[in-house]
């Protein structure tokens, strides 16, 4: 099939990967479409097809289900000791470490994004996830409760126990890893699943499959199943035998998520969309500020949820920050991922292309100005210039509306008071970033901000261990950390009288 010409030597499992048409994974089986269906991958820097996946649709998602619910109620996995679930996630996350060149590689193909960036952030990052969570599995634990009912002497006590059968949809922006968030504490609770990727990015979580099975993980407590959204999406999130949904992806859909996901009442968890503000003060640290401002909207070609998309800059350093972020941007070399000289690769897909591009002209026709970029790069790809958008203000859509790509809108403020209001004013609230020296401002503004990550003096710092999600329309529920763990988990209380 078609690929583009890497001047790296492509691993020979992608080269395996990418030749024949991929099967998905029910049951330990790798199977065809009930349907016998099969959807194109495409190279987003080239538009040409990479590879053709099996179409998964309802018949394989009950297939799908069936294996998983036979897996959890009767199955190995859930009646395993945590410290032999623990072992196993463990072996995974070594076995992604080992294959760490190849998956990387496949990333950077599928998604568009620098195989550099694939290397040093989505491959170590999925294996510290699983790495985590296999730390997990032997210390969920309940507590004891005092109780004073009816005067009387009882032992109480709580147990955490999975919640069984997890549907999980992941988008396209950071593939692996997004199936690293959602089978980790799956894995980690004794929970079986069926995981839909992303229509435009489902390679690596295949190949994920693959290593699943050959870390020991048993038949049936991980189901893939690719597929699109408003089919095998749609099935998964209605099926009567899901016991929760867990979704990544757009506040649009995250709706749809929850209303189909009401006729059995499964417990759901979103992590969605953002508009997040980053805030720059006089008093920051400016040469810092302004490749961390660069850095937390160019990172994944502004592609992430987190993103900085709305730069907000005191007046006195306003013209010192976008001219500097600006410069930043100019420099950026843009190309295939794969290539060892890209910086910013190719948006995911044609519909992304169109849809940031339709936003930039929104944006000059509400008034706004390109400082550096502003359109499509070359004509052949899904490529965007990075942008910094200034002449901005709060009624424009390039300000409320999520654009996912590598444009940011920089607007001046004239004291604290003016930004909380500003910062705050969105439907979304996922994260921010706060640049200043003062200490005691710093913290004062971070307990303003309604978003449920801020990074002070620093943007995009992830870890297994800090839970991430959103406050108002950014989702549901906290993805890693100990948080997560109760999403996963139902609790319940023991009690009996012992006197
Ligand atoms: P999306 O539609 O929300 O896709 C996310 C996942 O949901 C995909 O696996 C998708 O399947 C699936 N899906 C779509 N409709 C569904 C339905 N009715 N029922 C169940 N699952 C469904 O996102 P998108 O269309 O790829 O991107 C559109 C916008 O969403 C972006 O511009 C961005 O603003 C936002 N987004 C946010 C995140 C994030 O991390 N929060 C990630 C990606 C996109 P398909 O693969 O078939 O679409
Ligand atoms: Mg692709």
């Amino acid at each position: 099939m078609a690929t583009a010409t890497p001047a790296i030597r492509l691993d020979e499992n992608v080269t395996r990967y990418i030749s024949k048409p991929r099967q998905m994974l029910i049951n330990g089986k790798w199977v065809d479409a009930a349907s016998g269906k099969t959807f194109p991958s495409y190279n987003p820097a080239t538009g040409d097809i990479l590879a053709r996946v099996a179409e998964g649709d309802r018949e394989d998602i009950d297939r799908a289900v069936a294996a998983a619910r036979a897996a959890f109620d009767s199955g190995p996995w859930s009646k395993m000791t945590p410290s032999e679930r623990g072992r196993i996630i463990w072996k995974l996350a070594d076995l992604i470490e080992k294959h760490g060149e190849e998956l990387a590689q496949l990333e950077s193909l599928d998604n568009g994004k620098p195989l550099a960036i694939a290397r040093i952030a989505d491959i170590p990052g999925t294996v510290d996830m699983f790495r985590y969570m296999a730390g997990w599995a032997t210390k969920i634990e309940g507590n004891t409760i005092p109780i004073s009912a009816y005067g009387a002497k009882y032992l109480a006590f709580t147990l955490r126990e999975p919640v069984g059968v997890v549907g999980q949809i992941i988008p396209w922006n950071f593939p692996l890893m997004m199936a690293s968030w959602k089978l980790g504490p799956a894995l980690a609770t004794g929970c079986t699943v069926v995981l839909k990727p992303a229509e435009q990015t489902p390679l690596s979580a295949l190949r994920l499959g693959e290593l699943i099975q050959e870390a020991g993980i048993p038949d049936g407590v991980v189901n893939i199943v690719p597929g699109f959204g408003e089919t095998a999406g749609a099935a998964l999130t209605a099926h009567p035998k899901v016991d929760k949904i867990a979704f990544t992806g757009s506040t649009e859909v995250g709706k749809l998520i929850v209303q189909a996901a009401a006729g059995n009442l499964k417990k759901v968890s979103l992590e969605l969309g953002g508009k997040s503000p980053n805030i720059v003060f006089n008093d920051s640290d400016v040469e810092a500020a302004i490749p961390g401002a660069a850095l937390a909207i160019f990172f994944n070609h502004g592609q992430c949820c987190c993103a900085g998309s709305r730069l907000y800059v005191e007046e006195k350093v306003f013209d010192k920050v976008v001219d500097g972020v600006s410069q930043l941007a100019s420099k950026i070399r843009i190309g295939a991922g794969i290539e060892p000289t890209t910086d910013m690769g190719p948006l995911v897909s044609e519909e992304q292309l169109t849809r940031v591009c339709g936003y930039l002209e929104s944006g000059y026709s509400e008034g706004a100005k390109a400082v550096v970029g502003g359109s499509r790069h070359g004509d052949k790809g899904y490529f965007v210039k990075p942008t910094v958008l200034v002449n901005t203000n709060e009624k424009m859509k390039v300000v409320r509306e999520e654009i996912f790509g590598p444009v940011v809108t920089a607007t001046p403020f004239k004291d604290a008071d003016d930004l909380i209001a500003k910062a705050n004013d969105t439907v979304y609230g996922l994260a921010s970033g706060v640049w200043t020296r003062d200490i005691a401002k710093a913290h004062r503004v971070a307990s303003q901000l309604r978003a449920g990550t801020v990074w002070i003096n620093c943007y995009n710092v992830f870890d297994p261990a800090m839970p991430f999600g959103g406050y108002k329309q950014s989702g549901w529920g906290r993805e890693m950390g100990h948080e997560v763990l109760n999403l996963y988990t139902e609790c319940k209380s023991v009690c009996t009288p012992i006197a």
